[in-house]
């Protein structure tokens, strides 16, 4: 490509359908965990970088109208091309950074005539003159009628520009100023930063996952990010024994797996402190030598009262581990005070931890992280702050000890089925069972197999959401055997609950019904294709409820079950017989709360490999 003349790509050759189920390794002895630490799974999300700029993000994919330059609607003329404020300088801070810049365009205005390739390559160079050269270009030059896969919401240009900067989606991050915008990021598994305009919808807004104020302020956090799973004086030395801590339910010991990982890369002994709530996932993942499982009464959500023969139990427990140093895991609303002193008393010489209380003598470190930020590099970054670093093969994402996993159950046939997990131990963010029973009906009826797994407590209502049309696999799945299941479905469609992380971890597509009662940005499945659903801007949003407190719990409630179907097949997943009979219409479906373009969910393109070619547009 000569410099400065920048072409229209559309090339796009799109992940098969669904995501194939990981390889499996032949099962190791309990003594080997330590060599599962690399899991063979995992190279799906995060195959090792042509040239690693760092441990989040290999690239940054840009909108260009409305983020890197004023939207002119359809513009054709160079000459009305104008960069928005700071912009160069923001780019210029992240080539500096190495990382590579991509742009991922919509422009229609091809397909509606209004200008042609020549003025777009001239416009494009253009913005590159005054921004700086690009490392790749995309441009879909259709309308909504075409049904293309590039189109934003469409994933197509996420996949396309992360395979041309030689990379992988999941580490890239999307910055742009429309619901489109985020959709098609998170679809590919790819970050996401919405830097709104005055035009910009409120409830496109409220279901990104992460808002900044202009392209400088999302560079900014970029890089903050970055530089912060990074230590600042990596160590010289291999760690001794490190106690870490994650207390809780599954779901958070499993968003804590990455900075085990780092902290796994770099000691001789890794040994986990987690509550029963938690050990199950704690079994499945890599990098931990020994468990040991005890409630902590100032975590749990139903504590126990204090006892203070259990405490002096536990610190007896805690001494033997012998650790050299300890890192103490939390969610920003917990402390990690109350065990640090238990663990100063039990004579472990360093703890580090994230507190915003003053932590006095109990810790070494006192990290502190801004809110908002992925759990996973929450956890990340107070890794790094006590010097533990993801080694360079290594990524950032949620990983499994495949090993670990049972094969899936032969009932199910092959893979590709759509999983739905209703339940949740937190009933306001479960979803309701009558809209479960309709997401089932709607997606058996488009052709696709539907599993319904539940908990031991909820084979009612598996029983009942399941009906005729699903295959009920409800209390007779743990956290392991619903992982085997897992690994061989197209997606899963989920509230925010620990399967959500599970599936995440094995690179299978989420359907996320996520209440907002806590910040998506922060716990919306991680670095995997996702498309949020449920109204981000309902009135339980950030208020940490269990129980919803709105009557009729709207933000899941309102839902649409078409806009699941929408949903699964702008992940690409395929149905597997015909519809049994005319589906329902799903041609605009309100994807992430009233995204503003059409998902081109009834077109025979969507779901399957397509390849446009050619750079004239036409
Ligand atoms: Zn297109």
């Amino acid at each position: 490509m000569p410099a400065g003349v920048p072409r229209p790509k559309m090339m796009f050759t799109p992940p098969g359908p669904g995501n194939p189920p990981p390889v499996r390794r032949d099962q190791e002895e309990p003594d080997q965990r330590r060599s599962a630490r690399v899991d063979p799974g995992g190279d799906r999300l995060f195959p090792p970088p042509t040239r690693p700029a760092g441990v989040l993000f290999d690239a940054v994919l840009l909108d260009r109208d409305g983020t890197l330059v004023e939207d002119v609607p359809y513009n054709g003329d160079p000459e009305k091309v104008r960069p928005l404020p700071g912009v160069r300088e923001a780019l210029d801070r992240l080539r500096a950074a190495g990382l590579r810049l991509g742009v991922v365009t919509n422009q229609s205005g091809l397909a509606r005539g209004l200008f042609g390739a020549a003025d777009l390559a001239r416009v494009n160079a253009r913005v590159e003159e005054l921004l700086g050269p690009f490392d790749d270009w995309q441009v879909c030059p259709h309308d909504d009628r075409a049904g293309c896969r590039c189109r934003k919401p469409e994933p197509g240009m996420v996949y396309a520009a992360s395979g041309a900067l030689g990379t992988v989606p999941a580490r890239c991050v999307l910055v742009g100023d429309i619901g489109a915008d985020m959709v098609a990021a998170g679809a590919a598994g790819a970050g996401a930063i919405m830097v709104p305009t005055p035009v910009t919808r409120p409830e496109e807004i409220a279901a990104a996952p992460h808002v900044a104020r202009d392209l400088p302020a999302a560079v900014e956090e970029i890089l903050r990010r970055q530089n912060a799973v990074r230590p600042a004086a990596p160590r010289r030395d291999r760690a001794g024994t490190v106690l870490v801590v994650r207390s809780d339910s599954a779901g958070d010991v499993l968003v804590t797996g990455p900075a085990i990982r780092a902290v796994a890369a770099g000691a001789h002994r890794v040994v986990l402190l987690c509550g029963p709530r938690g050990r199950a996932a704690a079994d499945l993942l890599p990098g931990i030598d020994e468990i040991i499982e005890w409630p902590l009464p100032w975590i749990d959500g139903n504590p126990e009262p204090v006892d203070p023969d259990d405490m002096r139990h536990l610190t007896e427990r805690l001494a033997q581990v012998d650790a050299d140093e300890a890192i103490i895991f939390t969610s920003y609303h917990q402390s990690a005070l109350p065990l640090a002193l238990l663990l100063r008393v039990a004579g472990v010489p360093r703890i580090h931890a994230i507190s915003d209380d003053y932590p006095g003598s109990l810790l070494d470190t006192r990290h502190r992280v801004p809110v908002g930020v992925p759990e996973p590099e929450r956890a990340l970054s107070l890794a790094a702050a006590a010097g533990h670093a993801l080694p360079d093969h290594d990524g950032p994402g949620l990983r499994l000890r495949t090993d670990a996993v049972p094969p899936p159950p032969a009932e199910l046939g092959g893979p590709g089925y759509v999983v739905l997990h209703p339940g949740s131990t937190v009933q306001a963010r479960a979803c309701p069972p009558e809209l479960a029973a309709r997401i089932v009906r709607v997606l058996a009826e488009a052709g696709h197999r539907v599993v319904v797994t539940g908990g031991p407590h909820e084979r009612e209502l598996t029983a009942l959401v399941a009906g005729d049309l699903g295959v009920d696999l409800g209390g007779r799945t743990g956290l392991a055997e619903l992982a085997a299941v897992l690994a061989g479905a197209g997606a899963l469609v989920v509230g925010n609950t620990g399967p959500a992380h599970v599936a995440a971890a094995l690179g299978v597509p989420v359907v996320s019904l996520f209440a907002p009662t806590v910040p998506y940005g922060q716990w919306g499945p991680y670095r995997v294709p996702t498309v949020r659903l449920g109204d981000a801007g309902a009135p339980c949003r950030d208020t940490r409820a269990t129980s919803c407190p709105v009557a009729g719990h709207p933000c899941l409630s309102r839902l649409d079950p078409a806009d699941v179907l929408a949903a699964v097949r702008l992940l690409g997943v395929p149905a597997d017989r015909p519809p049994a009979r005319t589906g329902p219409a799903v041609g605009v479906a309100a994807v992430a709360a009233g995204s503003s373009a059409a998902v081109a969910a009834g077109s025979p393109a969507a779901g399957r490999a397509v390849t446009t070619s050619g750079g004239s547009g036409r």
